[in-house]
């Protein structure tokens, strides 16, 4: 694996070549990954999956999921990628599913706790190791000690945190070194440290130090954590990494958080987001092109319609949206489009927004059909994809500031079908 940087202005621009076994993968930076808990997309078929444009070459799968399997991998001896048909892709192993909660006061000096199907999972560093030789996945997140995202986190934890994860580092670089299975495979090292600037930067100092593959900023999932604290810590731990190696961040996806961290030398991001908007029946519908007039585009794509259309007898409808819900997207349950004949967003290339209307995934939605999920994942995946190359544009025409306010106004302006008045 090699990095390719272009530019490192006010985000880093670049690619990173020689991915998978083959060595003939690249991602182009800054990027994400593609969300998949085992392996596969949600609710998407491979043959499915190729229908969506831009898909990434890396592929994120989680360790809970790949752990009880190990045995099977074990004695299947080829890898977790040919195990689930997918030989080619690139496969990136992360500790846990961004989507899914992790109870926090497990982790001791000696073990990290993970939450599969079957519960609770405690791992040493070599029952890791031992797992990841039966993945024998192409990128892997070492072990580490994350629970600091509480937001209660004391001083001595968060050194308790850079500590542990520093020993399990050193442990695994040591095991990787020895395993023959995986010689292809690049180790990212994660940097703790909680919300303690001194410990982050301790953190990173350390870790960059040592022979990995590449970094993941961790700890920064959830919102206990200040926004203006987080990004001042990012820049912060980015400034003392090395340039040539890769920065991947957990947690962050939406797309002003997704711009502001790229600012700050974030280079790859998760792609649980859209799966996100996809199951509270929500479609995508912000703007990111920046080349047009922004105004007109937030307009046009946020829907104007939408808000006149906000009449009283909507309000039953409207108050079942999922809380959590972003004003980067629409709530298609919602009554005001059972008769919407348009696409979910005008100007959509992906195979939905070609083929059906916003009426037709409401009615699949409000049925429960399967394929209200099929539709809206492709869709989501597609625009969120598509935002990053719009990013990379963005970087390598001077117009990362016009982007971003293009992105910010849209966050400010509240979700289209929001209760009047709030
Ligand atoms: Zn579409």
């Amino acid at each position: 694996m090699k990095m390719k940087l272009c530019g490192v202005g006010c985000g880093r621009l670049g690619t990173l070549v020689g991915l998978g076994r083959n060595g003939a993968a690249t991602l182009a930076l800054p990027g994400c990954l593609l969300y998949t808990r085992t392996g596969s997309a949600p609710h998407l078929t491979h043959d499915t999956l190729q229908e969506v444009g831009g898909v990434p070459a890396v592929a994120q799968f989680t360790l809970p999921t790949m752990a009880e399997l190990h045995e099977v991998l074990e004695e299947y001896k080829e890898g977790a990628a040919k195990f689930i048909g997918m030989p080619d892709t690139v496969l990136y192993c992360s500790l846990l599913d961004p989507v899914a909660p992790c109870p926090s006061g497990y982790n001791t000096n000696k073990t990290v706790s993970l939450w599969g199907a079957s519960g609770r999972m405690e791992l040493t560093t070599s029952k890791f190791m031992d797992i990841q030789r039966a993945i024998q996945p192409d990128w892997f997140q070492c072990i580490s000690d994350g629970d600091t995202i509480s937001g209660e986190v004391s001083r001595k934890r968060a050194k308790k945190s850079v500590d542990r994860s520093l020993s399990f580092l050193d442990v695994c670089l040591q095991l990787l070194e020895k395993s023959p299975e995986l010689q292809g495979s690049v180790m990212f090292g994660a940097i703790e440290g909680g919300d303690v600037l001194e410990e982050r930067l301790r953190s990173a100092r350390e870790t960059a130090k040592r022979p990995v593959g590449g970094f993941l900023l961790d700890g920064f999932q959830g919102s206990a954590m200040a926004k203006e604290t987080k990004l001042k810590l990012i820049a912060s731990v980015t400034a003392e990494l090395p340039e040539d190696k890769p920065r991947i961040i957990h947690g962050i996806g939406k797309p002003d958080e997704v711009l502001e961290c790229i600012e700050r030398g974030v280079d790859i991001f998760e792609s649980f987001f859209p799966f996100q908007v996809t199951e509270r029946g929500c479609a995508l519908v912000f703007s990111y092109d920046c080349h047009s007039d922004p105004e007109a585009a937030v307009l046009k794509q946020n829907g104007a319609q939408d808000t006149e259309k906000n009449g009283a007898e909507d309000q039953d409808e409207i108050s079942k949206a999922d809380p959590e819900m972003t004003p980067f997207e629409i709530f298609l349950k919602d009554k005001r489009y059972q008769d919407d004949f348009g696409p979910l967003l005008e100007g959509c290339t992906c195979y939905c927004c070609q083929r059906h209307t916003r009426a037709y995934v409401h009615h699949l939605l409000v049925t429960n059909e399967l394929l209200a999920g099929v539709l809206l994942m492709m869709h989501n995946f597609q625009h969120y994809f598509s935002f990053f190359n719009a990013i990379q544009d963005a970087l390598r025409d001077n117009k990362l500031d016009q982007l971003k306010k293009l992105v910010f106004r849209q966050a400010l302006q509240g979700p289209a079908n929001a209760k009047p008045g709030q």
